[in-house]
């Protein structure tokens, strides 16, 4: 009986701190103000932004008004953040979100950003300041690091195939299902998920044994090849398509499958 009490109160008590966290979360997406620029930031340099229609550019806008009313970006040491590096992070997290029309991070609320790459114990001086960008854990957990200057390039150079934004995100999209695997479990339908491991694990060994237009660092683990092959598709998607096709169409299935019936619409 007790026990059934106890659980009951702390029942309450949850429900009672979810509701305060969404009243904070709904008043500062009502309080906060778009930089003035974000729409011709995107137009110039988010092609992705570019190529929707006008209806769901006005959910693209919407949709990073409500990221970076949520998430707060800080700057270490010296770095100045501009309107620019808001637009971008924000573009760069809706994008691979973007044919989820209900999907929000909840498993974010800070982006710090360095004004360059930094090492793994973040230090901006030193050995090995090779890091662009990552998702923390630990004492970082629900904060993402960037260097401002990979964000930057990322969207100057739009089809290059590498996104830091993009892919850092793509890790966070992995890690909601629990687990950072390359195995992102709430973007594919049950059928496509061993179909996914084998392609992954195939191309993988391909590019170990031999090497392909896949950026090597995607060698590394299965996180690490979800997520720059996820930046490829973005970036690149022709070329992704007619060199890798079954990944392609797996990558598009997990992308882009809700926007459908828009298409079609
Ligand atoms: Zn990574």
């Amino acid at each position: 009986m007790a026990g059934g009490i106890i659980i009951f109160v702390l029942a309450l008590i949850a429900a009672g701190m979810f509701y305060r966290y969404n009243q904070k979360q709904k008043k500062l997406v009502a309080d906060y103000k778009l930089p003035a620029n974000a729409e011709s930031l995107l137009q110039e340099y988010v092609p992705f932004y570019k190529e929707l229609d006008e209806a769901n550019r006005k959910v693209f806008l919407t949709r990073i008004h409500d990221f970076l009313a949520t998430t707060v970006i800080n700057p270490v040491g010296d770095t100045v953040v501009e309107d620019m590096d808001r637009v971008f992070i924000a573009a760069g997290a809706i994008i691979p979100i973007f044919a989820f029309p209900d999907w929000k991070y909840n498993n974010i609320d800070e982006v710090l950003l360095y004004k360059t790459s930094f090492s793994d114990k973040y230090k901006t001086i030193g050995e090995g300041r090779n890091i662009l960008g990552m998702v923390g854990d630990g004492a970082l957990n629900r904060t993402m690091l960037l260097s401002q200057q990979a964000v930057r390039q990322g969207f100057m150079q739009p089809d290059d195939g590498r996104n830091t934004v993009i892919h850092e995100f793509t890790h966070l999209l992995d890690k909601a299902d629990g687990s950072v695997d390359g195995v992102p479990e709430y973007l594919l339908s049950k059928q496509y998920i061993i179909p996914w491991v084998k392609e992954m694990h195939k191309e993988i060994k391909y590019m170990r044994d031999w090497g392909n237009d896949i950026n090597p660092y995607g060698a590394t683990n299965e996180a690490e090849f979800f997520a720059v092959v996820s930046e490829y598709f973005f970036e690149r998607p022709h070329q992704l398509a007619e060199h890798h096709p079954e990944l392609y169409a797996l990558l598009q299935e997990m992308f882009t499958r809700h926007l459908k019936p828009q298409e079609t619409a």
